[in-house]
């Protein structure tokens, strides 16, 4: 490429005679410019040699500089032929000097641009400069390029306009960035006004909004004017605090903030209140807009709507909260595991009180310094619970548990029997969170199921020992009958066996007796016959009971009474039952040779009875028992004794009929037994008196007429030779025709009437004899070995006064007269 050639550019328009004439003013050829130079005066010469070599330097130093510029630097004539062309003008054009140098400017101008070139032209022919006029080229390969041009007339010495230096700077480049920045700009609004979110700016200083999308309109309810000056930076709606609902004042509000502070915000929860009364809950974040140096000249507010979550979530609360609620209500044992690893367990109310610790208090059954474990010991049919084997721990592995009994044994030595079901917590994706068990506690439960358990084991006892204390008195009565059949001549051997067989009948009798007294008791059925009587005659009548055997025992027998006597309202064979069964009892598990005492005293209306021995004792952990039905000590000295273990129950309940109590002290065993019965005193003294039970009005001074009807010979026999001797008349029947015929002409004043027989029941005899004008006023009884509630009921609708239970005793009969 040629280089620049300043000579080149001043020839162009300039006139010959004004390039010979302008000799000391332009950078020129040297060859015209010596022809100027006059020899004769050697200074000058020197002086114009000196200036003619600085301004060449100043030519070179120009060439250099235009040829180096990276613009196009090119100078046409006033008629627009191109005068000069340097690399700038080749590398942005395309052309090099040479095409272009002569030839019109206009190679350079796309088509709509020529109009472009003459008015440049006149501007400069006027003198006038065009400043970084900014238009379009062509290259020579056809291509537009965007070129910023400033064209200055050239001026020559004399001051008139030759030509143009036009300096054209390639600001395509520019252009193009310029372009795309605006396209990016149209592109983000295109795309804010697509988001879902509500986005929008504001302008320091007086926080006017620049800009807004469609959604932030629809969120605020209302288009505000962009860049009016008195629309507030939040949309002017009104703003709250998601908590407490209280106002935000507007110049707090986090726009403002952001705007006086350059302030960021992020997911800051407000309550805008549209112009429409309606309240939504947005999230807002905001992030300051800085210029290059720092400062604050705007913010972006960018936020949306989550009023549906925040209500979500309150609802969720609120679940939340009920649930709570709830948990704390339950009666049962609660425990969330929130994690897998059981790490962070939570009980509810009944949980805590469960497991004896803090309500509220979190805690861990993997770390041991938050643990539960180290105040009770977890068990499993008695073997210790291991790591990781508990039911919340299995289930927040996956498992489900369902009913699985632990024992927790604490500290103090109480132990609880629980009832434990846990199942997993999953999240939706059925991940595992952690578990929850329910934990019930069936202690109770359990112990009356054991006490239940043992009264049954007790029952079975009891029958076994029943037949076998029942077999011990009925075997002499067996052998006896068969002895007083062999033995018929000898008077002494029947009186003998007679006098052992009646022992044990009577031993059968109280047997039966307790037994019967015992299920009365149990059933609500039994009556004291209650009325003021002596303490002494209590006793006696005990000791009277008693003292056979401990005489036999040959105990030595000790009684201390108080020397006042002491009334008590009480049913007197009734407490002497009571005193004579721990007589009996000290007696009987005394060692032959033993001392049992006796004692009463009297002090705050309490009557204390204390009967104590020195025998075989009571072992510390049997005294609780021993009031308990069926209750023995299976001990080696007990072996052999009568007893079904219901006389202390017995004498329990009559003492508590009688409102007192009864307490057992043992110092353990072979170390004696101290049976304590406090009873309450009348408050009487003796001197007032005695109620004395009316004696029986026996046949003796008013005999009755007695007709006895059982179809058993023997029944009839024994009935009747009691009812004489008790000096009654006595006729019989052996079925119910017989016996209404027999009570038409004997017309008793009372019939003893079985009910099962042959011909007609003891039932029908009794309607026919109550039809009969003689038989409404005969006290009627029916004696039968049926004795249920139904039975009785029976036969009083068939007409029958009382109801007797076979075996029938004398002293039945006896009360037969009174009642
Ligand atoms: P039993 O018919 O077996 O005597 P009790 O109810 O009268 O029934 O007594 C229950 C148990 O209490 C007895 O089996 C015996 O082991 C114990 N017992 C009762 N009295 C005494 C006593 N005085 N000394 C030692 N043990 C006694």
């Amino acid at each position: 490429m040629p280089p620049y050639d300043p000579e080149s550019s001043a020839r162009p328009g300039t006139e010959p005679d004004e390039q010979a004439h302008s000799s000391t003013s332009e950078v020129r050829d040297g060859a015209g410019a010596e022809h100027a130079v006059q020899p004769e005066n050697a200074a000058a010469l020197e002086a114009e040699i000196a200036r003619k070599d600085a301004a060449e330097l100043d030519r070179a130093l120009l060439a250099a500089i235009i040829e180096s510029s990276d613009d196009a630097i090119v100078s046409k004539d006033l008629e627009g032929t191109i005068t000069s062309w340097n690399r700038g003008a080749e590398r942005i054009f395309g052309y090099s000097a040479k095409e272009v140098v002569g030839k019109s400017i206009t190679i350079l101008l796309p088509e709509e641009r020529w109009e472009e070139e003459p008015a440049i032209l006149q501007r400069i022919r006027r003198g006038e400069r065009v400043d970084h006029f900014e238009t379009v080229r062509r290259a020579k390969d056809g291509r537009r390029i965007n070129v910023s041009l400033t064209v200055s007339p050239i001026v020559n010495a004399s001051g008139r306009i030759v030509g143009a230096s036009k300096i054209a700077r390639d600001v395509t480049q520019r252009r193009r960035a310029e372009e795309k920045a605006r396209q990016a700009e149209a592109d983000y609004g295109r795309l804010a006004s697509l988001l879902p979110v509500g986005v929008y700016t504001c302008e320091v200083p007086d926080g006017r909004i620049s800009y807004f999308n469609a959604k932030a309109a629809e969120l605020w309810g209302r288009s505000p004017a962009p860049g009016d000056p008195d629309e507030r930076c939040c949309g002017s709606v009104r703003l709250f605090r998601s908590d407490d609902m209280s106002e935000v004042p507007h110049e707090r509000c986090p726009m403002a903030v952001a705007l006086r502070e350059g302030r960021s915000f992020r997911n800051e929860e407000v309550v805008m209140q549209r112009p429409d009364g309606s309240l939504i809950t947005v999230m807002v974040n905001i992030d300051p807009i800085r210029d290059e140096d720092g400062r604050v000249t705007g913010a972006i507010n960018v936020f949306h709507d989550i009023s549906a979550e925040k209500e979500a979530e309150l609802a969720l609360h609120a679940q939340k909260r009920h649930l709570q609620t709830l948990l704390g209500l339950l009666p049962v044992a609660v425990l969330i595991a929130h994690d897998p690893e059981c790490r962070h367990v939570t009980p509810n109310r009944a949980g805590a009180r469960l497991l004896r610790i803090p309500e509220g208090v979190e805690f861990s059954l993997t770390e041991e310094s938050r643990g539960v474990r180290s105040h009770f010991r977890a068990t499993r049919y008695g073997s210790p619970v291991a790591r990781g084997t508990a039911p919340l721990e299995r289930a927040a592995k996956g498992e489900v548990v369902q009913a699985e009994e632990i024992d927790l044994e604490f500290d103090d030595g109480t132990t609880l029997h629980t009832l434990t079901s846990a199942q997993p917590l999953r999240d939706v994706s059925g991940e595992l969170q952690g578990a929850v068990v329910c934990v019930l506690d069936i202690t109770e439960l359990k112990n009356s199921e054991n006490a239940l358990r043992d009264t049954d084991r007790r029952k079975d006892e009891f029958l076994a020992t029943l037949a076998h204390e029942l077999r011990n008195p009925l075997a002499p009565i067996v052998a006896g009958l068969e002895i007083l059949e062999m033995a018929v001549d000898d008077p002494e051997t029947l009186e003998r066996t007679r006098g052992a067989m009646a022992r044990q009948a009577d031993q059968l009798v109280t047997l039966v007796d307790d037994l019967l007294d015992v299920s009365r008791i149990t059933r609500g059925k039994f009556e004291l016959r209650k009325r003021k009587v002596d303490l002494e005659e209590i006793i006696q009548i005990a000791m009277d009971a008693s003292r056979p055997a401990i005489e036999k025992a040959g105990h030595e027998f000790v009684v201390e009474l108080p020397d006042a006597p002491v009334l008590l309202e009480a049913d007197p064979h009734r407490a002497a039952q009571i005193l004579a069964n721990l007589l009996n009892n000290a007696a009987k598990y005394t060692p032959p040779g033993g001392r049992i005492t006796l004692t009463a005293d009297h002090r705050d209306e309490q009557v204390r009875i204390v009967v104590a021995d020195t025998g075989i004792g009571i072992p510390p952990g049997m005294l609780g028992e021993i009031f308990d039905m069926f209750a023995q000590i299976d001990r080696p000295q007990e072996r052999g004794h009568m007893g079904l273990g219901i006389g202390l129950t017995l004498a329990k309940s009559l003492v508590e009929m009688h409102r007192g109590t009864i307490q057992v002290e043992s110092a353990g065993v072979g170390r004696g037994s101290t049976f304590t019965v406090c009873l309450p005193s009348s408050g009487a003294t003796a001197s007032i008196e005695v109620d004395h039970p009316s004696l029986s009005t026996n046949g003796a001074t008013n005999p009755r007429r007695i007709l006895v009807v059982d179809d058993s010979d023997a029944m009839v026999d024994t009935l009747s030779i009691m009812m004489r001797l008790l000096g009654n008349e006595v006729r019989s029947a052996t079925n119910g025709r017989e016996a209404i015929d027999v009570a038409a002409e004997f017309r008793p004043d009372i019939v003893l009437m079985d009910l099962g027989m042959p011909v007609m029941t003891g039932y029908e005899a009794a309607r026919r004899i109550r039809e009969q004008p003689w038989g409404a006023d005969m006290k009627l009884i029916a004696l039968t070995g049926w004795g249920q509630d139904e039975h009785k009921q029976r036969t009083l609708d068939a007409g029958f006064d009382k109801h007797l239970v076979k075996p029938v005793l004398p002293s039945d009969l006896e009360r037969l007269f009174t009642d």
